[in-house]
């Protein structure tokens, strides 16, 4: 059985949960299941390794963080057939989130350096602005990309000089708590910090006092529990939440060329991701073109679990979830007509197939609200001004896009959205160099790049004054 990294141990608890695998509702794995007591050890080791990692080099911890991603390169095959048990998801998507983006984060931030800034220098002073490290930062993470977001918070919190409490997502602890019991001994004791258990260990944690910063990916409805639960101690937060993201085709579009790259960025990993494209707006002109062929790239998909080598789509990746997504499912055929999908296949596991829903506005839930799943509504517009104001109607404002034959017109026309990623002839382009800001209710404090290392610090002045000239 997997254990949880506490303190530079591998530990087990006298309860413990089911992992499922959703593409058969079979139970995989049991992983513990922690409490307060041992939220607070994992809590007390981060404090006490603290000290020690904040005053290491850049350089040092630099290493740590490569010496992590080598661990994942050296074990990528293990990982990526744990992350297929308990996501259902195919082998492309599983190693594409082991290799390129846990990795790739982890290897981006082990060379990025912070320097002290000279702010002001003359005969008389000499001013500095540095960045601290803030202490222990909880990080709670979702279950839609398990590793990646676990790695994309332990990454800049370990390199600004923090140690870290990782809180796995209910539904799929598997995959990062093996990766905790392979780096046991890459990093010291109590810097990293990983454990499973339910959403009374993650509001333990992310309230408990001992806690400098939240780092939160997940729900907005969480996200502003979270806020609360860190105000007694006015605790740093970064949230990343959930997103609407509008995708507008313009009139000069090519259909055929476009379509391919649509019909990925909407239904990656069935749906569940934050930042793709779960608003399809298409200009009248183009519009029963563009339904015909996304539609055919849905109905021409193999939805199949992760153990099927022909498998291109998986299940939704809960229960829980999977109810939410029959609703929006129900919601989507009373609202509109559906030109792909819309029928669950027979047998078990949560699998809904690729659904595409048009003839839908505004006021239907399918387009105001995300799903979160494998379902797209189409929408038609006839005027460029009036379909932005649409886009940027919704409380999300995550990622949009702009797709046309002329990029640099479509540049300025993305430039009027609100997201806070706006994307041309593309969706969903992350890049660990490249900030991935949040605007509106999708959450603020930005992971990604430099900007993404500077919420794990505290800004500190030093004003030197010179001595008088004799
Ligand atoms: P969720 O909010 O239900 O759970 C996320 C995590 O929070 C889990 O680990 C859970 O145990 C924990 N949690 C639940 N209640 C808590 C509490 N009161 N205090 C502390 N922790 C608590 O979200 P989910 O269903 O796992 O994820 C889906 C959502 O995440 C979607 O809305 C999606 O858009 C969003 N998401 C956003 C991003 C992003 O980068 N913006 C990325 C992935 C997912």
């Amino acid at each position: 059985m997997v254990k949880m990294l506490i303190d530079g141990a591998l530990v087990d608890t006298a309860r413990h949960m089911d992992v499922i695998d959703p593409s058969d509702e079979s139970v995989v794995a049991q992983v513990p299941d922690a409490g307060a007591a041992e939220v607070d050890q994992a809590v007390a080791a981060a404090k006490r390794a603290f000290p020690a990692w904040r005053d290491s080099t850049a350089q040092a911890r630099g290493d740590a963080l490569a010496a992590m991603a080598r661990v994942i390169a050296d074990n990528g095959d293990e990982l990526a057939a744990l992350l297929i048990q308990e996501t259902g998801r195919p082998m492309a998507l599983a190693q594409f989130e082991i290799a390129h983006l846990a990795q790739g984060y982890l290897n981006y931030y082990a060379n990025l350096r912070i320097e002290p800034e000279i702010l002001i220098e003359d005969d008389t002073r000499r001013v500095e602005l540095h960045r601290k490290p803030l202490g222990v930062v909880a990080a709670v993470v979702p279950w839609n990309a398990p590793v990646f977001i676990a790695c994309n918070k332990i990454a800049p919190a370990l390199a600004a000089g923090n140690c870290i409490v990782v809180k796995t997502a209910p539904s799929t602890p598997l995959t990062t708590l093996r990766l905790g019991e392979l780096i046991k001994d890459v990093v010291p004791a109590g810097v990293v910090n990983i454990l499973s258990g339910g959403n009374e260990a993650g509001a333990h944690l992310v309230a408990h006092p001992d806690v400098a910063k939240v780092t939160f990916t997940g729900s907005t409805g969480t996200g502003r529990k979270i806020m609360e639960a860190a105000s007694p101690t006015l605790k740093r937060v970064t949230l990343e939440l959930g997103g609407n993201d509008a995708a507008i085709v313009l009139p000069d579009a090519d259909v055929k060329a476009i379509a391919p790259a649509i019909f990925a960025f909407a239904f990656f990993n069935s749906g569940q991701v934050c930042a793709i494209i779960k608003r399809l707006y298409v200009h009248e002109s183009l519009y029963d073109a563009m339904c015909a062929e996304i539609a055919a790239y849905a109905s021409g998909s193999k939805l199949a679990g992760g153990r099927d080598p022909e498998a291109q789509f998986g299940p939704v990746q809960n229960k829980a979830q999977y109810d939410k997504v029959l609703d929006y499912l129900a919601g989507a055929k009373a609202s509109g007509t559906i030109i792909a999908g819309g029928e669950l296949p027979e047998g078990p596991g949560y699998f809904v197939p690729l659904t595409v829903v048009r003839d839908v506005a505004e006021g239907d839930v399918i387009v105001d609200e995300e799903p979160f799943g494998p379902i797209l509504p189409i929408i038609r517009y006839s005027d460029v001004d009036d379909v932005i104001a649409r886009a940027n109607a919704s409380p999300y404002a995550l990622g949009g896009s702009i797709w046309s034959s002329d990029p640099e017109a479509a540049a300025k026309v993305a430039l009027r959205l609100e997201s806070g990623s706006v994307w041309v002839n593309q969706h969903c382009a992350l890049d660990p160099a490249v900030p991935f800001p949040a605007n509106k209710q999708s959450g603020f404090g930005v992971e990604g790049g430099i900007e993404g290392l500077y919420p794990y610090t505290a800004l500190q002045t030093l004003n030197i004054a010179k001595a008088a000239a004799a």
